[in-house]
């Protein structure tokens, strides 16, 4: 696996601290309102990686974070005259059930930054010890940005062209005993109609940029493999988080740094603050959220990616091909011929596998992934028919179905799945409806049940059922 490593800007081969482990921390959203469809890019595309690190055989320990205290945040729960924390468990559950439409695995650990104050707390301590920062006069505990000598080694920056303010504190040098423009925030002191936690230094609230450098190394360790996020996040905040890990910790804290290019509307990044975006949900009513997760995986994560109707469209049309073929071949297997089939054509089953591993190899080509199930899809449609063995079509299913699977696409239809007893208990569920004169219930059974490929016929001799052909 060769990986693009914003740390030296090249690919660089990919190797593990510990062999066949990664250590993965995506940073994720500031969870204040539903998530847009550029917040969900990072999590389609990291998902995608871990799901075909897995599928090299990796075991993959995922951390991913929610942000949840933060100016967005209370401004929000002022808003709505609610309490912080309801606005952060209300939309961490709105954005967990986005996740689940998009296919997004649950990460194997989603630490929220209230719970994680007090190793907060710990690594500012340990930074003031050290050195690295400082109280200033107002309380405020500031990074000593010169003092870390590799400032700037992840954005590439010289630290003497950065500007003031850089971050999101815009204080300058002198004010409230700041030392230098380019310090950053650790610890802030409250401000009336805001959270705060008690501290060494004054009650009040973390900086930004701490959250992730005690969670990453809580949950993974002082060095990790990976650190991933949308390229917005190189600078200030990821730079910012080696500065504090490495001051305080002494060693590298991550070997690769993978970051996904922007989702764009009209030439701009979609973002809540330009009123430029769409929701996940906004497309979840024209859509298939899994046309959107196919969308995202059409393009390298690292491009830049326009966001269109045509290009839905174009996405929702290939998607559609894909799942035809893998319905034809669901129809076909039913009333196949016994047989294995013409060994030269199995023997050419396995090369699409190959091919889309080299892609993926390739610092997770997805575009070019895509086009090898296309030619697999190819290759199913010329191959085929209902003369076709069972052997045949069986391999070619699942060569289809792990390949999509490893792109988190679901394209085969769950109809089969179902089992006879959950239709015997959904069809006893509906009869207590009827009995209890609750139609509305029985006919959404009904229906449920249809949706499924699921005949109902009422009998004299009661219910019976077969499934769709
Ligand atoms: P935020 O909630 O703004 O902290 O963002 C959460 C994640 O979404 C971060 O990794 C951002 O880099 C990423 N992100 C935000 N907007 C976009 C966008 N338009 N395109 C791609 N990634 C984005
Ligand atoms: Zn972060």
């Amino acid at each position: 696996m060769r990986i693009y490593n914003t740390l030296t800007r090249k690919k660089e081969d990919f190797k593990p601290i510990e062999e066949n482990k990664i250590r993965m921390y995506v940073c994720g959203p500031t969870v204040y309102n539903l998530i847009h469809i550029g917040n969900a890019r990072p999590m389609i595309v990291f998902d995608t990686f871990r799901r075909y690190m897995t599928h090299r055989g990796y075991e993959v320990n995922y951390v991913s974070n929610f942000t949840d205290v933060d100016d967005k945040i209370i401004k929000s729960a002022n808003e709505e005259q609610v309490s912080c924390d309801e606005i952060s468990e209300k939309y961490i559950a709105e954005c967990k059930k986005d996740m689940e439409g998009l296919n997004v695995l649950p990460a194997t650990v989603h630490p929220r930054a209230t719970r994680e104050i007090e190793g907060m707390i710990e690594l500012i301590s340990d930074l003031i010890e050290k050195g690295y920062a400082y109280v200033a006069e107002d309380k405020t505990v500031y990074f000593r940005t010169r003092r870390f000598k590799d400032y700037g080694k992840l954005s590439h920056k010289n630290i003497d062209d950065l500007e003031a303010g850089h971050g999101r504190e815009l204080k300058v040098a002198g004010e409230g005993g700041k030392e230098d423009y380019l310090d950053f925030v650790l610890w802030k002191p409250k401000k009336e109609g805001e959270p705060y936690w008690s501290s060494p230094w004054c009650d009040g609230r973390p900086g930004w940029h701490t959250e992730c450098c005690v969670m990453a190394k809580k949950y993974l360790g002082e060095t990790i493999d990976i650190h991933a996020g949308g390229e917005d996040l190189i600078f200030p905040h990821h730079e910012n988080e080696i500065a504090q890990s490495e001051a305080s910790n002494g060693v590298e804290f991550s070997h690769y740094w993978m970051h996904n290019g922007f989702l764009n509307i009209d030439g701009e990044k979609m973002s809540k603050s330009l009123n430029n975006f769409f929701t996940v949900r906004d497309i979840q009513e024209k859509y298939d959220l899994q046309v959107l997760r196919f969308f995202m995986l059409s393009a390298h994560y690292r491009s830049p990616l326009n966001f269109s109707a045509e290009l839905m469209e174009a996405a929702k049309a290939g998607l559609d091909r894909i799942k035809t073929a893998a319905s034809n071949l669901d129809f076909l297997i039913k009333n196949a011929p016994e047989g294995e089939g013409d060994p030269e054509l199995l023997d050419r089953i396995p090369e699409f596998t190959k091919r889309f591993d080299t892609a993926m190899d390739d610092d997770l080509n997805t575009a070019d992934a895509v086009s090898v199930i296309f030619e697999l899809v190819k290759f199913i449609n010329t191959t085929v028919d209902d003369k076709s063995p069972k052997g045949l079509l069986t391999a070619l299913k699942t060569e289809l179905k792990s390949l999509s699977d490893v792109m988190g696409l679901i394209i085969f239809s769950d109809k089969e799945e179902l089992l006879d007893g959950d239709i015997e208990t959904l069809i006893n569920e509906r009869q207590e409806a009827r009995k209890a004169k609750n139609f509305k219930r029985a006919d959404e059974i009904r229906d449920e049940l249809l949706g499924k490929g699921i005949i109902l016929e009422d009998t004299r001799q009661g219910v019976k059922w077969k499934r769709a052909d």
